[in-house]
């Protein structure tokens, strides 16, 4: 998995490679106004982005989902072109239901799904921006909040509906009867996602750096001063590594774990962000 409008260079700009402003943990939340594929594989996100990459006018995000997939666009630090208004774009992320604002709820099962594709992501961002932008995973927890359109407007991370912040647009959702529950599920779903990943259960480890790799199918996570069974003998391990892969049900974590990884972090956790680009290659 790559970035869409990378690997398909659009026909007029859809995005700048650089951000003006430092990533603020907004997210907006949008819908593209796509008619829904409810046949055979959903194919409502990719269609979408094939739609951005030939449009002739500026409008794009920095990822689209539907009720199977999710399709990254550009990375998160770049510019998109989602909000006409008030500088949202230097400092926001955009996320992207491939449907129509007044058809949530009229396709059983679709709007569940999407749901949890949607969430997925934003809690991936909010990690990875936690991580990044703010140097603490923890900070993730800042973005599963509905914040006001002043908030946004005040750089304050949480996610915002594209039509609270511009008076001609109401998506994702915003006139329609169901969006306070459209809302909670939302919110519910990032949340849960961030405490799989900040908050594993089988051992004691604080999670102290988090590594994604594009497409963000696959997250790396570091965890300083956790226990953890090898080869069913406990050894007290300063640090691991847990491999999370994306599937329906969100991450599954602990897939693959490498001590090697102790031996780097021992170093210096606090210096460990310099190794990020190797890590991946480091799980042998
Ligand atoms: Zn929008």
């Amino acid at each position: 998995m790559g970035y869409y409008l990378l690997d398909h260079p659009p026909a007029s700009r859809q995005f700048y490679p650089t951000r003006y402003e430092t990533e603020s943990g907004v997210v907006v939340v949008h819908t593209a106004e796509s008619v829904m594929d409810t046949v055979g594989p959903d194919t409502g996100a990719e269609g979408v982005a094939g739609f951005i990459s030939r449009r002739n006018d500026p409008g794009s995000y920095h990822c689209l989902v539907d009720s199977d997939s999710i399709v990254d666009l550009v990375p998160p630090h770049y510019t998109a072109f989602q909000v006409a208004v008030d500088h949202f774009n230097r400092h926001s992320w955009g996320i992207s239901f491939a449907t129509a604002a007044d058809a949530w709820d009229t396709v059983a099962g679709w709007d569940n799904a999407a749901l949890a594709q949607a969430g997925h992501r934003i809690a991936v961002y909010a990690l990875d921006w936690a991580q990044r932008v703010k140097g603490d995973i923890n900070r993730a927890y800042e973005v599963p909040r509905w914040i006001s359109q002043g908030e946004a407007q005040a750089r304050t991370a949480g996610m915002v509906l594209h039509g609270q912040l511009q008076a001609d647009r109401s998506d994702a959702w915003v006139h329609h009867s169901e969006r306070a529950t459209l809302e909670a599920r939302l919110r519910l779903i990032v949340r849960t996602e961030i405490d799989r990943v900040l908050k594993p259960p089988e051992h004691g480890g604080k999670p102290m750096l988090l590594i994604v790799r594009p497409g963000n199918d696959e997250l790396y996570v570091v965890y300083d001063g956790g226990v953890m069974d090898h080869g069913g003998d406990s050894i007290n391990a300063y640090a691991g590594v847990g491999l999370y892969q994306a599937d329906t049900d969100g991450w599954n974590r602990y897939v693959k774990q490498n001590y090697r990884a102790r031996e780097i972090a021992n170093k210096d956790l606090s210096q460990a962000n310099k190794y990020s680009p190797n890590w991946p290659a480091l799980l042998g």
